[in-house]
């Protein structure tokens, strides 16, 4: 049984004000809301503020990005030990926007990935294919890939996989429920010739212009486990609506 899990990415958006007002706003709406695990990450300058704000709710605390070296000369880099000190529990490795803009490569994800689980905290693993690949057939042939090449077999702790078909990340174009069913249903798959029965305990979230409207009938999906959602999570009303719908 995976209890489902939905998870805030807030991306580069923020600010002192404006956080305050979502954090509150989302937990006003949470009281008594428990059965969803619910998790947010804000940009890095805004972890300590939003480690007091989510203070005695059910809310926890993820960071965006973080760095596979412990410590000394990385100018700009965030180390795990530094995430720990602010509470956070999970980190988003491998967001196609790392990919793709900041070029990290699949070997610097796994190495990522080895160190946030060596620190105790949970990787949440973005894989997904783009617009060309899915055209060209290949979309199975990357995912695949991807996994391979993270190694999981050797991570000593939990981690969640978030399959974020790079077509449908902030284009408000979303993957069909039964286009993301058939996509966690193949993951799943590949999860089990990778980790064998370790394989069901692992969460596989979807993510791509997840909104309150198109929510439930993601997550009724049998492989799906929750979400990671970017742009419906600055709104509270909104993101409230998709935790409830998980
Ligand atoms: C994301 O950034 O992980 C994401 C899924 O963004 P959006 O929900 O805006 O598509």
């Amino acid at each position: 049984m995976r209890t489902p899990i939905v998870i805030a990415n807030w991306k580069m958006n923020g600010g002192l004000a404006a956080n305050a007002n979502l954090v509150s706003g989302l937990k006003k709406q949470l009281v008594g809301q428990q059965a969803t695990t619910i998790v947010i990450c804000p940009p890095a300058p805004y972890l300590a503020q939003v480690e007091q704000l989510i203070e005695s709710s059910n809310i926890q605390l993820g960071a965006q990005n973080a760095s596979e070296y412990s410590v000394g000369a990385y100018t700009g880099e965030v180390s795990l030990k530094m995430l720990q000190e602010f509470g956070v529990q999970y980190v988003i490795i491998g967001h196609s926007e790392r990919r793709v803009i900041f070029k990290e490569t699949d070997q610097q994800v796994a190495e990522k990935c080895k160190a946030v689980v060596a620190g105790g905290l949970v990787p949440v693993i973005c894989i997904g294919e783009s617009l060309e690949e899915r055209q060209q057939g290949n979309a199975q042939i990357v995912i695949k890939k991807q996994l391979q090449a993270l190694s999981l077999e050797e991570l000593r702790g939990s981690f969640i996989i978030a399959y974020e078909p790079i077509w449908a990340i902030g284009t408000g174009e979303t993957a069909s429920p039964e286009q993301a069913q058939e996509m966690h249903e193949f993951i799943r798959f590949q999860l089990r010739e990778l980790l064998a029965e370790r394989a069901d305990s692992v969460k596989v979230l979807y993510g791509g212009s997840v909104k309150s409207d198109n929510a439930g009938q993601l997550f009724a999906m049998p492989d799906i486990d929750g979400g990671l959602v970017g742009g419906a999570s600055l709104q509270a009303e909104e993101f409230f609506a998709i935790c409830r719908a998980a």
